[in-house]
């Protein structure tokens, strides 16, 4: 496999700092996410103010948080992470992450969680990909910040139809006890992280189970949230 260390995974000109992964322009290009609901980062009036649609019928975590929309050139990048077995692009998406939740934390718009928890794959998709996707992004994620990260506290007890093209009520019953939660989240602020956002079912799934849990906040954390 063509080695791209000290290239810039986006545009292929060389790093300065190969292990920032992407260059400092395609960084800065990159459509962040604008003017979105806090909540559930979908397009919204303000930043500060809940959507109508969460102010109606609010999800149960306490706020989205994701880089960008699913949109190239980034897509392209996480469907290479995780179907064309590049493992070594999950620090670059760690990282990626990491500049944007710093950001928002030095301007006081979220805490930092006690612990990470991550969406499992089932056992036979790992097996498939050699990989879980979320766990390799999550665990330098967890070191830098300083917070818990123990792979298994969520497990996937049973494998899931995928969620495209299922209506609510289908996506509901289709993940319906698939999640297990071990361990004791009393009072936790914990993040749940997923790569990518789509329809925020299974996000829902598992942050119930947490704040059954006795979970005090959850914040959801994603790189790409789908608009
Ligand atoms: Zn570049
Ligand atoms: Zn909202």
């Amino acid at each position: 496999m063509l080695t791209m260390v000290g290239y810039c995974w986006l545009c292929h000109q060389n790093l300065y700092f190969a292990h920032h992964g992407i260059c400092h322009i395609c960084n800065q290009r990159l459509k962040r996410l604008e003017r979105v609901c806090p909540r559930c980062a979908l397009p919204a009036e303000s930043n500060n103010f809940l959507c109508g649609r969460c102010l109606k019928d609010p999800p149960p975590w306490q706020r989205l948080i994701a880089v960008t929309d699913y949109i190239p050139p980034l897509n392209q990048l996480i469907r290479r992470y995780k179907y064309h077995g590049a493992p070594q692009i999950a620090a670059v998406l760690a990282r990626l992450f990491l500049l944007h939740w710093l950001q928002g934390y030095r301007d006081g718009r979220w805490n930092k969680p006690d612990c990470i928890l991550g969406i499992p794959l089932h056992h036979q998709k790992r097996w498939q990909r050699g990989f879980d996707q979320v766990e390799l992004i999550i665990k330098p994620l967890a070191r830098w910040l300083q917070c818990q990260y123990q792979p298994n506290l969520l497990q996937r007890t049973r494998a899931t139809l995928t969620q495209r093209g299922l209506s609510a009520a289908q996506r509901k019953t289709n993940l319906k006890y698939a999640f297990q939660l071990r361990g004791n989240f009393t009072d936790q602020h914990v993040a749940i992280f997923d790569d990518v956002i789509t329809t925020g079912a299974t996000l829902h799934e598992t942050t119930q189970l947490l704040i059954r849990a006795g979970a005090r906040s959850v914040q959801a954390w994603a790189i790409c949230r789908t608009l």
